[in-house]
């Protein structure tokens, strides 16, 4: 791949913007991933957290409504439905803190947006605007402190954000908007380094955990759970998976046992 977004460190005493890692790095292919160089270790940095988060899924472009996608779409929301209230989220309590317990989570609902992203490629910028403009015009639910919303892109469409692009870089990212407006941005894993040998909706339900994993324990990059040297607690178990209720799933850091869960 291009460039490591794991090895990207902060540069201290310069006036370079640091962003603390926030997405699903492709796949490493049949080169196992490198272990990390720095043992993990997750510490609370005074943040929010997503303690009973509500999930809103957004299908961005008409379409969504063409096959094979329609047959996915319904797929992505039971997935929603189920891992909300699975054990992989209660394995998250291990971060609760003080006056922020995390439980279970619900999906409150979805929308197949038919107006076309704006182009081949989309940059986050006109996401974040999307987003809040949706929520201006009702057509999404306001955001409350445990509100995330889960945009899927249609196939086709590559997503660029922090200078990077979907499948060169990443394969789906979370983040906030003016730090309230929490949310999760999955392009459509069309190439080899976003599925990882597995099928499409294998591949979106993983990359998924992932970044709802991370969206409940560090929604604000860097202000929640996370680990200056390997990220958030994904990203240290980036592509290794297990199954749960039949839905891939991807393994997230545990403090705890002090291994990937
Ligand atoms: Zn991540």
């Amino acid at each position: 791949m291009p460039s490591k977004p794991h090895s990207k460190t902060p540069k201290v005493g310069t006036s370079e913007l640091y962003r603390p890692i926030r997405i699903v790095p492709l796949h490493p292919g049949k080169a196992k991933a490198a272990a990390p160089q720095v043992p993990p270790k997750l510490t609370y940095r005074n943040g929010p957290l997503l303690t009973s988060v509500q999930v809103f899924t957004i299908f961005w472009g008409a379409t969504w409504n063409d096959a094979p996608q329609n047959a996915l779409l319904p797929k992505i929301n039971e997935f929603f439905d189920f891992i909300l209230s699975s054990q992989l989220l209660d394995q998250l309590a291990e971060y609760s803190v003080p006056n922020q317990a995390i439980s279970h989570g619900v999906l409150i609902g979805t929308i197949t947006l038919t107006t076309p992203p704006p182009g081949k490629t989309v940059d986050d910028s006109a996401i974040q605007n999307l987003i809040q403009q949706e929520i201006s015009a009702g057509t999404l639910p306001a955001s409350t402190p445990n509100t995330l919303y889960f945009l899927f892109l249609p196939p086709g469409v590559t997503v660029t954000q922090g200078g990077s692009a979907s499948c060169q870089v990443f394969c789906g990212y979370h983040d906030a908007i003016n730090n309230s407006i929490f949310y999760a941005v999955m392009p459509y894993p069309s190439c080899a380094g976003c599925l990882g040998g597995v099928a499409d909706f294998d591949a979106l339900t993983s990359t998924s955990s992932h970044e709802l994993c991370e969206a409940i324990t560090d929604p604000i990059p860097g202000q929640g759970w996370y680990d200056d040297n390997n990220g958030e607690i994904g990203d240290i178990c980036a592509w290794q998976t297990r199954t749960l209720g039949g839905y891939t799933i991807q393994l997230e850091w545990s403090n705890k046992v002090n291994q990937c869960v």
